[in-house]
């Protein structure tokens, strides 16, 4: 496998990309689907932003360094990474802010129809928003709906307003066909929420082309953004007329520098802007946005599909794919940029295997996540930490009271 993994190297039209990440010494990150590596230009942002905008230019970096125009300058590096036209992607919030917002504003343009619909196996987050959402509506107003992954298209009717569906199942790695639902959903006239937490910078993404109502997305995953570094909302050209959302702050004002005491909401995806967003954040995720202007997204979907294959064949090789069975769906093109194994000791294998300079991710219950991120990871190191695996395992290494400490984040 080691002169597979060579070959496969050598033939890496994205190999390049490592370079522009600052990557610990001996570690193999295969964490990029959780907290993507500092980028170097991110590095340089850093220290510039602190230093000589924060720190000598002051209050004049709002005109001078355009800190106020980084939302939708952030929001326009993003957009065509998921398949976006420009003016109807912007950075603001979290997630699960943005989710909130983007909800409230769909429900209202469903008069008549109470039901959000989203999958029980997807992120904690989604499902939360929609319960407190339905708290403070009220039940005849939003209504939580869960189903299984399996039939979400059989479940679609007349009843439900908001479809709300992560593209990429965080757990299992398992991708949804947009079109295809988005299709469905509308010809019943629901409005589709997609979250593509694990879909921006892992895989091309198609809104427009596939005509999604509204998206969310972070930031700190596979684009490299920093650690709680700006989400993102995506709003249709079509829907920015009508769709209005909750969190009328003066950052998404009209005018908001001629303080008035009426809002009235920005043009666009504009009034998705709350309060004053967080300018170092902002300028770090800037940068770090920069590495993708030469990618070739079709490049890392082709290069993730390789590594997740070949990284399945290394567990066959070394006789672990029994012990460790995968849950992620068989086929490639049916995953996005990650996979799950499932075992009964998860944590401390994965507690283990980092011990050991390799970096993945559990997720409750028993699973071990590993994701791959084709701009800075190599084959050679996918063998490698495959190799360590093996051997922890061979060893039972990960049964060692040590490893089983449940740390606070996992
Ligand atoms: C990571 C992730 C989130 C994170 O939400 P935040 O509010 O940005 O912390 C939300 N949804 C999904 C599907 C995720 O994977």
């Amino acid at each position: 496998m080691q002169a597979v993994a060579k070959k496969l190297d050598e033939q890496d039209c994205l190999a390049s990309f490592r370079e522009q990440f600052c990557l610990p010494e001996g570690v193999i990150y295969l964490d990029g689907n959780s907290l993507g590596p500092l980028p170097v230009a991110a590095k340089q942002r850093a220290v510039e932003v602190v230093t000589q905008q924060w720190g000598q230019d002051l209050i004049t970096s709002w005109n001078k360094h355009a800190w106020i125009d980084l939302p939708q300058q952030c929001g326009e590096q993003i957009a065509p990474l998921i398949g976006a036209a420009p003016g109807q992607v912007i950075c603001c919030d979290s997630i699960s802010v943005n989710l909130f917002k983007v909800l409230s504003g769909a429900i209202r343009m469903q008069p008549g129809r109470r039901k959000v619909m989203t999958t029980s196996d997807n992120f904690p987050t989604d499902i939360y928003t929609i319960e407190g959402l339905s708290e403070q509506l009220g039940e005849d107003r939003c209504e939580l709906v869960l189903v299984d992954e399996e039939s979400i298209e059989a479940m679609l009717d007349e009843s439900i307003a908001v479809l709300l569906l992560t593209q990429v199942n965080f757990r299992s790695g398992r991708l949804l066909d947009m079109k295809e639902i988005t299709r469905t959903a509308h010809a019943k006239g629901i409005l589709v929420v997609w979250d593509l937490a694990h879909s921006a910078g892992a895989l091309p993404v198609h809104l427009d082309a596939h005509e999604a109502d509204f998206a969310v997305g972070c930031t700190y995953k596979y684009l490299n953004g920093g650690p709680g570094a700006p989400a993102f909302i995506y709003v249709a050209k079509r829907h920015q007329q009508q769709f209005k959302q909750p969190v009328s702050g003066w950052m998404g004002h009209a005018s908001p520098f001629t303080f008035g005491s009426a809002y009235a909401p920005a043009a666009g995806v504009k009034q998705n802007l709350s309060g004053t967003p967080a300018v170092i954040a902002m300028s770090v995720l800037e940068a770090a946005l920069s590495v993708w202007k030469d990618v070739d997204i079709l490049q890392v979907r082709q290069k993730s599909m390789a590594m997740g294959e070949f990284f399945l064949e290394c567990l066959r090789v070394l006789e672990l794919d029994s012990v460790l069975p995968c849950v992620s769906p068989s086929a490639a093109k049916e995953r996005g940029s990650q996979l799950a194994f499932r075992h009964e000791h998860a944590y401390a294998i994965c507690q283990a295997w980092i011990e050991a300079g390799v970096v993945a991710d559990f997720r409750a219950p028993d699973r071990l996540r590993v994701g791959f991120a084709p701009l800075y990871i190599s084959f050679q190191a996918v063998w490698e930490a495959c190799e360590k695996l093996k051997c922890l395992i061979e060893e039972q290494r990960y049964l060692e009271a040590r490893f089983r400490l449940q740390q606070t984040v996992t």
